[in-house]
């Protein structure tokens, strides 16, 4: 202090201000004789000029506050002596203030001295302002709040923030947004309840009042229906037109004096970037949006994929709203790409999800707002023409109000989307239609083309089998007597005698009710021990109310079967019956004659009888099967009718080469037998090369035939139909096996 009373460090750019402050224009300082006048900054004392014969009590003191000294500090005491302070700022533009201060005698009257500091400062034309405030809404710190981003949204969420860090008042900050005709609240306080904002803020009357002042003080109870009466308004414009206000209300109308005066000049410094910011936000925005929309129709044009269409709606959303996340409850079960979040959508008590069932039911866009954090999640029906498909899912992430316009974007991708999925759906359903109707067809033709039935089973089972994927697919027929029959051209599984007991109690539930039977998994069902095969189908044959028999398909995996699959099932049956029918009793009948009609051979039936007959009363025979080489060739170059002209010329080749106690049969389709009783295998043998020879040189269209010999005899120690066949037909498969056109004996 003493270095500074004596002038020789004083620091030089303040000393000629105290000095002329002090002594040469106001002689009136004396009267506070003895004092010492200072200027201090906020932590120490700059400079400092004694007035009068200064006491070293007060010499002391001033020690005390040259070391002592703070902003804090503007009025202290020590001893006897009081120092008394007041700020003011060299500039208009220098927030750092300094401070004008006396130390005198603790006896004197404060008021007048203060008053007289001000005074000074005042006269000297410096700004008394006590120390300028710290700003609002000081821009650098709005723009780093706001990720320095020119973007309305962000700038009005940095606004929030720090007027909610700044602010120690009770007043609160209502950022409002116009959409289109309205004023929709972006931020408003958290505890304020503006569910009904549309009710509680009267914008008809807010508009009457002000017009297109941009910032005015507001006394109106009107305004919101709550404590809040006064209110600082500042409207952010564009175009003449407010777009965004900021409403500031307050209880008091004090409050809300003092904040218009603080405020207004922060405010109007970061206006014109608000309306910039919002132009700019809202181009970007429209630009970005017809960019989403014209993707999305362009890509929903371009395929009738339902996974890539949904996939395409979620990343829409998700490419204009990026920190939203989306998923997709569905109504069915659709294939979509894994990347998109699907759930099941589902209703009723297990759904614990009333809002999107809400969404899904009335087909609106629903805002489910009970959330912990406060961020909102939105669910936007898909809607179609004829229905909604489910519901898009999508959670805001922020604590932040969604306005109307951009719940009608949503909702207008979501209708986009639920219309290309409608399109995808009926378009999918459309080939599916087709390509059973071609299946219908396809297998009415085969049927009506006369084939023999094992031919048209073997037919349809390949059918069904490529159609539904099915892994086995068997035909069983009931004979008169009630029997059950597994018919030729049924795959291996059902040929097993276990297969038929494992599925005895659905035969006999089909038999019962006559009705299909869907299975989606067999070990929901206790009666039915398919272990292995978890899906089965069964459709009924029924003719003229009669049960035929049934269809049976199944699979290993449970739910393999569609709904769809059942039903295309069903018609293909209820399509092939009668000529299923037709082709047994065909069949049946056939059995019943001796004679073939085609061949005018023996029938098979007739020619077991008399291979019986033989074995009872004879000591042997010779059986030979013949069956024509690679006959489907001929038929599929030649058609059925050379196919069939053919067999005949065989069978006549056949009968001009054995004796008339020989019998010559038709075994089956293009099969040919020949049954010589009391005959060596060797007569039989020899016969058998002569009608290879024959046919391979008379026959026109030229063919060979392969034939198989078996013989019984007496001596021997099994002798049966079945074991005679067998060989012979071992036989045959050798001789088709070593090259055809040949004869082998067993
Ligand atoms: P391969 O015997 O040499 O092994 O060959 P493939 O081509 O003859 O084979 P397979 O004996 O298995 O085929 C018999 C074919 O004969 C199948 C069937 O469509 C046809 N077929 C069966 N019965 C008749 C019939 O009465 N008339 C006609 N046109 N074709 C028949
Ligand atoms: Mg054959
Ligand atoms: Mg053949």
């Amino acid at each position: 202090m003493d270095k500074i009373l004596n002038g020789n460090s004083d620091n030089s750019q303040y000393r000629p201000f105290l000095e002329e402050l002090v002594s040469n224009r106001n002689k009136s300082t004396a009267l506070f004789e003895p004092a010492v006048f200072f200027i201090a900054s906020n932590e120490r004392i700059l400079s400092a000029y004694k007035m009068g014969y200064v006491p070293p009590s007060m010499d002391e003191a001033l020690t005390y506050f040259e070391s002592n000294f703070s902003a804090q500090k503007l009025k202290c005491k020590c001893k006897d002596s009081v120092l008394l302070a007041v700020p003011f700022s060299a500039h208009e533009h220098i927030d750092t203030p300094l401070y004008l201060g006396v130390v005198l005698s603790a006896s004197a009257k404060e008021e007048p001295i203060i008053s007289y500091l001000e005074g000074v400062v005042t006269g000297s034309g410096l700004t008394t302002k006590r120390l300028k405030k710290k700003k609002m809404f000081p821009i650098n710190e709005l723009l780093e709040l706001a990720g320095y981003q020119m973007e309305f949204t962000s700038l009005a969420n940095a606004l929030n923030t720090c007027y909610k860090k700044n602010d120690s008042g009770s007043g609160k900050l209502v950022i409002v947004e116009r959409s289109e005709e309205r004023f929709v609240p972006l931020f408003y306080p958290s505890h304020w309840d503006l569910d009904h904002f549309d009710a509680v803020f009267k914008q008809q009357h807010y508009e009457s009042k002000i017009g297109a002042e941009p910032f005015v003080l507001l006394k109106d109870s009107q305004l919101f229906e709550n404590n809040y009466h006064y209110h600082v308004i500042c409207a952010i414009e564009v175009e003449n037109k407010p777009v965004s206000l900021l409403l500031f209300t307050f209880e008091t109308e004090h409050e809300a004096q003092k904040a218009k005066d603080d405020y207004e000049q922060s405010i109007k410094e970061i206006l014109p970037i608000l309306e910039k910011a919002y132009i700019q936000e809202k181009d970007v925005q429209e630009a970005q949006r017809r960019d989403i929309l014209l993707q999305v129709t362009k890509k929903f044009h371009s395929t009738m994929d339902i996974g890539e269409v949904l996939g395409e709606i979620v990343e829409a959303i998700e490419r204009a709203y990026p920190h939203y996340h989306v998923h997709l409850l569905l109504s069915q079960e659709w294939q979509v790409n894994e990347n998109v979040s699907i759930k099941p959508l589902k209703y009723g008590t297990e759904s614990g999800n009333s809002t999107a069932e809400h969404a899904y039911l009335t087909g609106q866009i629903q805002v489910d707002k009970e959330l912990e954090d406060n961020s909102k999640i939105l669910y936007a029906p898909l809607r179609g023409k004829q229905g909604v498909y489910g519901v898009m899912e999508i959670m805001t992430s922020e604590d932040v109000h969604v306005p109307q316009y951009e719940i009608d974007f949503i909702q207008m991708l979501a209708d986009t989307g639920g219309n290309a999925l409608e399109n995808a759906e009926l378009y999918q359903q459309s080939r599916n239609l087709i390509h059973d109707l071609q299946l219908i067809n396809e297998t009415s033709h085969q049927l009506n083309s006369n084939l023999r039935l094992a031919d048209t089973i073997n037919f349809m089972t390949q059918q069904i089998i490529e159609s539904f994927k099915a892994e086995e697919v068997g035909f069983i027929m009931f004979h008169a007597n009630g029997e059950a029959v597994v018919l030729d051209g049924s795959t291996p599984f059902f040929k097993n005698e276990d297969s038929l007991d494992a599925l005895e109690p659905l035969i006999r539930k089909v038999k019962r009710d006559k009705d299909p039977i869907y299975i989606g998994d067999t070990e929901r069902h206790e009666d039915v021990q398919l272990d292995f095969y978890k899906s089965v189908l069964m459709v009924p044959m029924i003719q003229n109310n009669e049960l035929k028999g049934m269809v049976v398909t199944v699979h290993q995996s449970s739910y393999h079967f569609t709904f769809e699959n059942f039903k295309l099932l069903q018609s293909l049956v209820h399509h092939s019956t009668l000529a299923f029918s037709n082709s047994m009793l065909h069949e049946e009948l056939e059995r019943l004659v001796i004679t073939d009609h085609l061949t005018k051979l023996f029938s098979r039936n007739h020619l077991d009888e008399r291979i019986q007959e033989s074995m009872y009363k004879q000591n042997q025979g010779t059986f030979l099967l013949l069956d024509i080489d690679n006959f489907k060739q001929i038929n599929d170059t030649y058609g059925h009718q050379v196919g069939d002209d053919i067999i005949i010329q065989v069978a006549n080749i056949m009968k001009r080469n054995i004796r008339e106690e020989d019998i010559a049969a038709r075994w089956g389709g293009e099969e040919l037998a020949i049954y010589f009783p009391n005959i060596e295998v060797k007569i039989g043998q020899q016969i058998a090369e002569r009608i290879v020879k024959a046919v391979a040189i008379e026959t026109s269209p030229r063919v060979t035939v392969s034939i198989g010999i078996s013989h019984w005899s007496s001596r021997e120690s099994e002798v049966s139909l079945k074991l005679l066949f067998n060989q012979a037909d071992t036989a045959l498969y050798e001789a088709k096996e070593t090259g055809k056109n040949r004869v082998v004996v067993k």
